[in-house]
C-alpha cells in the first residue's frame, strides 16, 4: 500500500536516476515539501529548501535521508514466517512470552547474540527491557547544531593531514553544503586515512563543539554511509548481563536494531490496565508506550525524555507501581477474608501491665500498643509495621503483644536477626513478663543449641505448655509445631525475606496476627512503595531522660583527639564501640580491616581489653565475646557492623565509626542509637579519610568529596532518624538505605521512588480504590492476570486465596 505513496515513487525514481538528471531537476525541494508535509520530521521539511542548490551526490543522500523516514524501515523488511506470524488479535503480555528471542527470523546472529549477552530471551523480556537512556543519533545538518550536541553528519571529505597541536593528531576538513567543518582525531590510525579519502562522502556520529563559530566533531565514529534505523534518538540500553559474552563497541547498536525489529512487529500489546485510569491521566495505551519508550518519535525532547517526563514513560512508570501496589493491596485483602485468633483483652490490661513495668510507657508506646491489642482482637489477621527509632522501646511493645496472646492460651513467635539479639529478648521477656509467666512458658530457640535441647523444645512448643517462643532463623525449621500460634513477631524485618514470614505463617490452621518490627526510619515514599500490605506504627518519641547523642566529624589526622575521648571515658569506666566497615571478598579497595583496626586499638590502648568481633566467627564465639563486654569486662570492643541492630549495653558511651564515609546513614544512625542509653552523655565519631579535608583539584573528585562530607554532616545536624532516612534517600537512591527491601526484589525497572513519587501517590491511590470497590478484581480478569504474573509467587498469593 505505500508504493501508492507518490512522494516515496518520486523519491525513489530520483535516487536511482543519473547524476546528470539529478543536477537539472527544477525546484524539487518545493514539490517535495508539499508532498511530505506531516510524514517526515519538521527538521527536514525545513532543510528541503536547500535540496535544489544541492550537488547530486548530496542530493541522493539526502534523498536517502527522507526515503528512510517514509519508509517504515527497516520494519518492511522482517519477513514473517509461519511460526511467528502476527496473530489477529493483539498479543497479551502472556502471548509475548512464547516468541523466543532466537526462533525470529528477522534478526541477525549479532542481534540475537546482543539479546544473549544481556540475558533476555524472548520478546516479552525485550520489551520490558528499557532504555536507561537516550542518545541523540538523528541526521543533522551541522549549522544547526549547538556546541555539545551529538548527531549524525553526512559530509564530504575535503582533506585530512596530520597535526600536532597538544594533544590532537589529526584533523579532517569536511564540508556539508557550502559549510566547512572539522573532525578531530586524537590518534592517528592509518584507517583514517582509507577512510577518509579525499571526495568521499561520508557519514559520522558524535558530539559537535562550537568555538568562534568554527564546528567541529569531536573524535566522531566512523560510519557506513547508508541509512540506519538507529540514526534517530536512539535508545541506550545496559549491556549488563553475561559476562562470559564479550561486547564490542558495536554491540549496542546491534541490540537497538535487533530491539527496533521487535518493537516495530510485536509492541501491539493489549493493555491491562482499564481505560477509565488511562483516561484519567491521559495516558497512551500500552502498545504505544512500549512502541515510544524503545523508539521515541524523532521530535521529542530528549532532556523530558532522558528526565523520564515523558508521558509514555510516566505511564510505563506507573504501571510498575500500580501493579505492586495493586498486589498488596490485594494481598491485604485476601489475608483478611482468612480467619484468625481473637484475642481478648481487659480493658485495665495495659495500665495492670504497666505497673510492673521498671519505667513507664511513652505515650508512642502505649498507642501502639493499642493499635496492636485492637487489631488481635478482630478476627481477622493483623498485619502490622512498627516503625521505631533505635531505642524507642519497641521490645516491650513485642512483649505486652505476646502477653495478651498468651493470656488468652494461644502462642506467639518472636523472630530475631542474630543469636545475641534473640538472647537479648529472652532476658527481656522475661523480665518483663516474670508477674504473668513462668519461666519455662518462654522458650529460647537458637541455632546453636543441642539437637536434645531443641528437641525439648520442639515438644514443649507443640504441647502448648511454652507459651512465647523467641529465637532465630531456628523457628522456621519445620520440626517446629504449635499447638495454637495466634502472634508472629519479626524483630529488624530488613533481615528476613517476605518467603520466610510466610513460613511462619503457614504454620496453623488460622493465618496468625504478624507484627514486623524495624528500627530503619522508612521515609514515607518507601513504606508506602514496599510495604502496601502493612498497617503502620509509628513509634516517634524517644523515652524521657534519653541524652541526645553529641556527634563529631573528625578526620585521620585528628585521631589523637579521638583517643584523647576515648581515654577519658575509659577512665570513667565507660565503654567503647568501635566500627568498621563490612569488607567484601570483591572489593580490591585497600580498606583497613577490622582485625588491622583492633591491633591498632590494643596498642592505643595498652591498659584496657579490648576485643574483637566479627561476621566471620562462630556463633558462640561472638555470644562469649558479646556477653564479656555486656559484663563490662571487656573496654573496647571492635567489630564490623554485626552489632547493628538491637543490642542494648547502657554503659557504653562512645560510638567510632570507622571509614564513616562507606557507611549509608541510617546505618550510623541506627549504630549510634545503640548509646547514650544509659543515665550517661554519649558521643559518636565519624572517622573520614584526610582526603576528604582537603579540596581536590579535580573538578569530578571535589564534587564527590564534598557530597561526602555533606552526607556526614547531616548526621551531625539532626539525630531524627526519619530525617535522616529522608537525605539518605534524596543523595543516595532507595537501593542503598539500610533495611529496605531491595530494589531488585521490589522488580522495579523504571520506577525512581525519589523522582516519582507523584506517580507512587496515583498508583496507590488508584490501587486501593480499586481493592475497596472489587477486593478479588473479580471485575478486571486481565489486570489480575498480570498481577499474579508479576507477584503470586513473592506475596504468597496462591496459598492466602
Ligand atoms: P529498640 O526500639 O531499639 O528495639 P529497645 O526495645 O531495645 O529499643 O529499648 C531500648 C532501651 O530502652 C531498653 O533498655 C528498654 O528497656 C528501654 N525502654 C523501653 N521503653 C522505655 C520507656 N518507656 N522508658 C524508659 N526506658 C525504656
Ligand atoms: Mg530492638
Amino acid at each position: 500500500m505505500e508504493n501508492n505513496n507518490p512522494a516515496k515513487n518520486l523519491i525513489e525514481k530520483l535516487i536511482n536516476s543519473d547524476d546528470v538528471y539529478l543536477s537539472r531537476v527544477k525546484s524539487l525541494g518545493d514539490t517535495l515539501k508539499t508532498l511530505l508535509k506531516g510524514k517526515v520530521p519538521e527538521g527536514i521539511l525545513q532543510d528541503l529548501q536547500l535540496l535544489d542548490s544541492m550537488n547530486p551526490a548530496k542530493k541522493r543522500n539526502f534523498l536517502k535521508i527522507i526515503l528512510f523516514h517514509l519508509n517504515s524501515q527497516p520494519y518492511n523488511e522482517i519477513k514473517t514466517t509461519k511460526n511467528e506470524e502476527k496473530p489477529k488479535n493483539r498479543f497479551t503480555i502472556f502471548d509475548l512470552e512464547k516468541y523466543e528471542i532466537n526462533n525470529l527470523s528477522s534478526l541477525t546472529t549479532l542481534e540475537k547474540k546482543s539479546f544473549k549477552k544481556i540475558m533476555v530471551k524472548n520478546v516479552y523480556q525485550a520489551l520490558y527491557n528499557f532504555p536507561e537512556k537516550y542518545e541523540d543519533r538523528r541526521v543533522k545538518k551541522i549549522l544547526k547544531v549547538k556546541d555539545g550536541e551529538t548527531g549524525t553528519f553526512y559530509a564530504q571529505v575535503e582533506d585530512i593531514k596530520k597535526v600536532n597541536r597538544g594533544k590532537l593528531k589529526v584533523e579532517v576538513i569536511l564540508r556539508q553544503d557550502n559549510v566547512l567543518f572539522s573532525a578531530l582525531f586524537f590518534y592517528d590510525k592509518p584507517y583514517l586515512y582509507t577512510y577518509f579519502r579525499k571526495g568521499r562522502t561520508v557519514k559520522l556520529f558524535g558530539k559537535v563543539s562550537v568555538y568562534k563559530k568554527n564546528y567541529s566533531l569531536i573524535q566522531p565514529d566512523l560510519l557506513e554511509e547508508k541509512e540506519d534505523p538507529i540514526d534517530t534518538i536512539a535508545p541506550v540500553y545496559s549491556l549488563r548481563g553475561d559476562s562470559s559474552i564479550k561486547t564490542t563497541g558495536q554491540t549496542i547498536n546491534h541490540l537497538r536494531r535487533g530491539m527496533f525489529k521487535i518493537v516495530e512487529k510485536f509492541s501491539d500489546v493489549k493493555d491491562y490496565i482499564p481505560n477509565f485510569i488511562l483516561e484519567k491521566y491521559n495516558f497512551p495505551p500500552l502498545s504505544k508506550a512500549l512502541k515510544f519508550i524503545h523508539h521515541p518519535d524523532e521530535n521529542t525532547d530528549i532532556d523530558e525524555l532522558n528526565n523520564f517526563q515523558n508521558i509514555h514513560q510516566k505511564r510505563l512508570i506507573f504501571d510498575e507501581l500500580f501493579l505492586l501496589q495493586l498486589a498488596q493491596k490485594y494481598r491485604k485483602a485476601l489475608l483478611q477474608r482468612n480467619p484468625s485468633y481473637n484475642i481478648k483483652v481487659k480493658e485495665d490490661f495495659l495500665q495492670e501491665v504497666e505497673k510492673n513495668l521498671p519505667f513507664q510507657l511513652t505515650n508512642a508506646q502505649k498507642r501502639t500498643i493499642k493499635e496492636i491489642l485492637s487489631d488481635l482482637e478482630k478476627e481477622v489477621p493483623m498485619n502490622r509495621m512498627v516503625l521505631g527509632d533505635v531505642g524507642s522501646g519497641k521490645t516491650v511493645v513485642a512483649a505486652i503483644s505476646s502477653l495478651a496472646v498468651a493470656l488468652n492460651n494461644y502462642q506467639s513467635a518472636v523472630m530475631a536477626p542474630t543469636e545475641i539479639l534473640a538472647q537479648q529478648h529472652y532476658n527481656n521477656f522475661k523480665n518483663f513478663l516474670k508477674p504473668y509467666l513462668k519461666d519455662y512458658e518462654i522458650a529460647l530457640l537458637t541455632g546453636s543449641l543441642s539437637s536434645t535441647e531443641k528437641k525439648k523444645i520442639y515438644k514443649a512448643v507443640e504441647s502448648g505448655i511454652v507459651k512465647v517462643v523467641i529465637g532465630t532463623h531456628a523457628l522456621l525449621e519445620e520440626k517446629l509445631k504449635f499447638k495454637d500460634l495466634a502472634l508472629v513477631v519479626v524483630d529488624e524485618q530488613h533481615r528476613f525475606g517476605v518467603e520466610q514470614r510466610k513460613s511462619l505463617i503457614e504454620r496453623s490452621e488460622k493465618k496468625p496476627h504478624v507484627m514486623v518490627m524495624t528500627a530503619t526510619p522508612i521515609p514515607r515514599t518507601l513504606a508506602l512503595a514496599y510495604y502496601g500490605d502493612l498497617d503502620i506504627s509509628k513509634l516517634d518519641e524517644l523515652p524521657k531522660g534519653r541524652k541526645p547523642v553529641k556527634t563529631v566529624i573528625l578526620f585521620e589526622k585528628e585521631r589523637d583527639k579521638l583517643y584523647s575521648v576515648i581515654k577519658q571515658e575509659l577512665e570513667k569506666g565507660r565503654q567503647v564501640f568501635v566500627v568498621y566497615p563490612l569488607i567484601q571478598e570483591s572489593e580490591k579497595t585497600d580498606l583497613k580491616s577490622a582485625e588491622e583496626g583492633f591491633k591498632h586499638y590494643q596498642e592505643a590502648f595498652p591498659d584496657y581489653k579490648v576485643v574483637l568481633l566479627h561476621g566471620k566467627m562462630k556463633q558462640e564465639e561472638k555470644d562469649r565475646i558479646m556477653q564479656e563486654f555486656k559484663e563490662g569486662k571487656a573496654h573496647i570492643l571492635v567489630s564490623t557492623t554485626v552489632i547493628e541492630v538491637g543490642v542494648d549495653i547502657p554503659n557504653a558511651t562512645v560510638m567510632v565509626i570507622e571509614e564513616a564515609h562507606r557507611f549509608g546513614l541510617s546505618q550510623i544512625h541506627q549504630l549510634r542509637g545503640r548509646i547514650g542509653r544509659g543515665q550517661y552523655e554519649g558521643y559518636c565519631f565519624l572517622m573520614a579519610p584526610d582526603e576528604l579535608s582537603q579540596p581536590q583539584s579535580d573538578s569530578s573528585k571535589e564534587k564527590s568529596r564534598l557530597k561526602a562530607l555533606e552526607r556526614l554532616k547531616i548526621l551531625v545536624k539532626t539525630n531524627n532518624g526519619f530525617e535522616i532516612a529522608e537525605k539518605d534517600l534524596e543523595l543516595r537512591g532507595a537501593g542503598d538505605i539500610a533495611g529496605v527491601r531491595q530494589s531488585g526484589e521490589s522488580g522495579f525497572i523504571l520506577a525512581d521512588l525519589k523522582r516519582d513519587e507523584e506517580l507512587l501517590e496515583i498508583a496507590t491511590k488508584e490501587a486501593q480504590e480499586m481493592i475497596n470497590q472489587d477486593p478479588t478484581l473479580s471485575k478486571y480478569k486481565e489486570l489480575k492476570d498480570v498481577v499474579y504474573k508479576m507477584y503470586a509467587d513473592k506475596f504468597d498469593l496462591v496459598s492466602i486465596a
